[in-house]
């Protein structure tokens, strides 16, 4: 029998096997969520004043968050308590309303709101996240392709783009264990993103820095610090850092925070103060108090949480080795943290496996999901998203998923292709 009727056969008996598994979306497990249960007791009735003496009840407070909140987002982040915001609960929020602002209003650096600009750009990286396009795409941005490059994006590309047209206005991209490839921005790439010339005085490095915290081994990346190098290059506001508790406690009931110069942070809250009061104190108590009293604090968290995660992603790498090793079909990250595998297939099949495995009863990220408006030019990128199911329903997953390449494959080579 050949290979292709072998692997036909087993596709088949894999149909008929009544799968229901989604390595779609890179949410926690539940085990990771239980983690954090003492967040919903942690404040009660007789807990209604912070030590830094604001009722959790009633409207003061400020609009830049519960100071005892920014202490531990400027730690995530690390930079100082200051330099930050913690809004309510997505950095996707903040990231769009920092966005939003700097159109209609521009940035410190601006000489004009970005909308008066006849076509704002900005720089993306990829493979890369799906909600950072679409999010750019719909607040009118064009976007520049670049290429990530395992050490982030590509800097050469990014210099010359930003050097030469005063219409890009940014980059948005995530530092540390990036969405999907899992690399970290390496030092060089840093100094040149804060301290390059730019064509718009206002460029802004959008570092979208949600897996900060997220390591997988135990000698954890920290990039050289996108901040930090942004006020010694003498760009202060050249940098906006994001992050969120998403995936440290709840995944969207959480808190998302930013980073930037001081005098950017008083920029922002004071344009923020415009549409609100003041973000959801009581939110930002339980978290202080749940992430303080934690042991070991954020970190301790973050290692229980890699107990959980590591045994999922070491066993996807297992099955990918086991079952694509050395024969030319499909290359993947194996990453040191965050939440992602990226795979990419040799031959323009990730289009058709992704169908394979859906018609299998297996969701994955939609082939194209890591490329603006979901077209990946080589049709090879397949996002892996180990840590939600359970390790037995991770396992079987990596093996739908894996004979679908394996007949993907052997359907193309078998036309020829
Ligand atoms: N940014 C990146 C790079 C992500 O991968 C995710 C979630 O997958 C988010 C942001 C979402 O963060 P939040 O829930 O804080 O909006």
């Amino acid at each position: 029998m050949s290979d292709l009727k072998k692997l036909q056969e087993a596709y088949d008996a894999l149909k008929g096997s009544g799968l229901k598994l989604n390595i779609e979306r890179g949410q926690p497990g539940d085990d990771n969520f239980d983690l954090s249960n003492g967040l919903l007791t942690i404040v009660d009735e007789h807990d209604v004043r912070t030590p830094s003496g604001f009722d959790i009840r009633n409207y003061p407070g400020g609009v830049k968050g519960l100071p005892e909140m920014r202490t531990i987002a400027a730690e995530i982040l690390g930079i100082a308590p200051a330099e930050t915001i913690v809004g309510n609960n997505a950095s996707l929020k903040l990231l769009s309303g920092v966005l939003t602002w700097a159109l209609l209003k521009g940035l410190p650096d601006s000489n004009a709101p970005w909308v008066k600009s006849p076509s704002p750009k900005m720089i993306v990286a990829v493979p890369g996240y799906d909600r950072h396009f679409t999010m750019l795409h719909a607040l009118g941005f064009q976007m520049e392709v670049v290429n990530m490059t395992g050490r982030g994006p590509d800097i050469e590309t990014v210099a010359k783009l930003a050097a030469a047209d005063p219409e890009i206005k940014g980059i948005v991209f995530v530092p540390t264990y990036s969405n999907p490839t899992g690399e970290t921005v390496a030092d060089e790439v840093v100094d040149r993103l804060v301290s390059m010339k730019t064509a718009a005085p206002d460029f802004t490095v959008f570092a979208d820095d949600a897996y900060a915290v997220h390591h997988l081994t135990n000698s954890p990346r920290r990039p050289k610090n996108l901040l930090t190098a942004a006020r010694a290059a003498g760009n202060p506001h050249r940098v906006i850092l994001f992050g969120s508790t998403s995936k440290i406690t709840f995944a969207g009931a959480g808190l998302g925070f930013l980073g930037a110069s001081e005098s950017m942070i008083d920029y922002l809250a004071k344009l923020f103060g415009t549409q609100f009061i003041g973000p959801n104190k009581a939110e930002h108590y339980r978290h202080a108090k749940f992430l303080g009293n934690y042991p070991g604090g954020v970190a301790g968290l973050m290692q229980a949480h890699a107990a959980l995660l590591k045994p999922k992603f070491d066993a996807a790498d297992a099955i990918l080795s086991r079952e694509l090793g050395g024969q030319g079909l499909a290359e993947w990250t194996t990453p040191e943290g965050g939440y992602f595998i990226s795979l990419t297939t040799a031959r323009p099949i990730a289009a058709r496996v992704v169908e394979l495995a859906k018609n299998a009863g297996l969701s994955v990220t939609p082939a194209g999901a890591t490329y603006p408006f979901g077209k990946d030019p080589g049709n090879s990128n397949i996002r892996i998203a180990p840590t939600r199911p359970p390790l037995p329903e991770l396992e079987k997953a990596m093996e739908a998923l894996t004979l679908c390449i394996k007949l993907a494959s052997a359907e193309l080579e078998a036309a020829g292709k």
